[in-house]
């Protein structure tokens, strides 16, 4: 597919025809690696962009495995991966917030623009909403389209490793920020990369005291330079107790749930004080049975889902988190493996020692 029609691109920048892609070929676990994708095409409200640097994050280890979710959703064929930077190389003819050249990150979230939730702010919650390397062609590759007001200018004091990092940040901020931390006691459950952004942006966003839980002592440690100030093995089996002390008072006033895992959901609710409030955002592999009685409606407590990040009060957070008091992000940046080693980067995102894995594509 060619550019569209109108599409504006910089005289000093060649785009190719093809590029050098991973794709979901087949109904089947794996990716594959192809030299010969087309290069997007863009429609007037697009940005096309080549990508410099993008992460492997969990969605896509699950498509990567082909489990049942994504045989359920993911087309065979698309190009994954969401997050990323790159530089923009041309912009449709209706495109005026970004121009060719601009260092740009994405929200990978694209809603349909005429729902309720689009018109009434919440886009990350359309019901019809598209993902990029999902649902459309994603950023496992040498170039990305989507639309310009998906695309998010970096700021210039963020380094190019750290802009591929947005949208987990995005995650963390939006968590923490649904939790309503502000003068209260957070525990936070799961150290992984989100996790660990989590209590950085607990401190950031003026928690009183973050205890933080995780299975390896390497990610707690690292949890404690973010911020901590207890950190607890979730793996012992007083843990719950031993957070509910660590927290002061009654227990944590609220828990931000990042592992997905069903003990710690389970225990995270059971560690909150009443009235306490809890925001989700880990997925469960399967469905969590949870005594609702006891660990919800006795307690009075708040329960908040959180998906994605808001379009774009997330990204303007985010930002001013990077510039106030930036959690020192190459800490969590544990691998760069350029594209072709991709199967090396998705195993060793399976490991305990492995954090966040980049794939660089464009980058010098
Ligand atoms: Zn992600
Ligand atoms: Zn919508």
């Amino acid at each position: 597919m060619s550019l569209a029609a109108g599409a504006k691109r910089s005289s000093s920048l060649e785009i190719p025809q093809a590029m050098a892609a991973l794709r979901k070929a087949g109904a089947a676990p794996g990716l594959t690696f192809d030299r010969k994708t087309p290069v997007p095409g863009i429609g007037p409200a697009e940005v096309l962009v080549a990508v410099d640097y993008a992460g492997i994050c969990g969605t896509d280890k699950h498509i990567y495995d082909w489990d049942p979710w994504s045989a359920a959703r993911v087309p065979v064929g698309i190009v994954t991966g969401h997050e990323f930077v790159g530089r923009v190389v041309a912009i449709g003819a209706a495109v005026r917030s970004v121009s060719v050249g601009d260092r740009v990150s994405g929200e990978g979230h694209i809603g349909c623009g005429h729902c309720t939730l689009c018109r009434t702010g919440s886009a990350h919650i359309c019901p019809s909403i598209d993902i990029i390397g999902v649902d459309r062609d994603g950023c496992f590759a040498e170039y990305v389209a989507l639309p310009a007001e998906n695309a998010w200018p970096t700021a210039s004091f963020v380094p190019d490793r750290w802009a591929a990092l947005m949208d987990p940040l995005g995650n963390a901020v939006h968590a923490v920020s649904e939790a309503q931390v502000s003068g209260r006691s957070v525990l936070v459950t799961g150290s992984g990369v989100i996790g660990l952004l989590a209590v950085a942006a607990a401190r950031f966003l003026g928690a009183s005291r973050v205890v933080a839980t995780d299975v390896e002592d390497h990610r707690l440690e690292l949890a404690r330079r973010f911020g901590a100030d207890a950190t607890l093995r979730a793996d012992d089996a007083g843990w719950v107790s031993e957070a509910r002390r660590a927290a002061g008072g009654d227990g944590p006033e609220v828990l931000v749930e990042m592992s997905g895992h069903p003990d710690a959901v389970i225990g995270g609710l059971a560690a909150l004080r009443n009235g306490g409030r809890a925001a989700l955002l880990g997925l469960p592999a399967r469905p969590v049975a949870l005594d609702l009685a006891e660990a919800v409606i006795f307690k009075g407590t708040t329960l908040v889902g959180v998906n994605g990040r808001e379009m774009f009060a997330t990204w303007y957070e985010v930002e001013r988190f990077l510039a106030s008091s930036p959690p020192d992000l190459d800490a969590l940046i544990t691998h760069v493996l350029p594209l072709e080693r991709y199967e090396e980067a998705f195993a060793l995102g399976g490991r305990p020692e492995a954090l966040k894995v980049l794939l660089e594509i464009g980058a010098p």
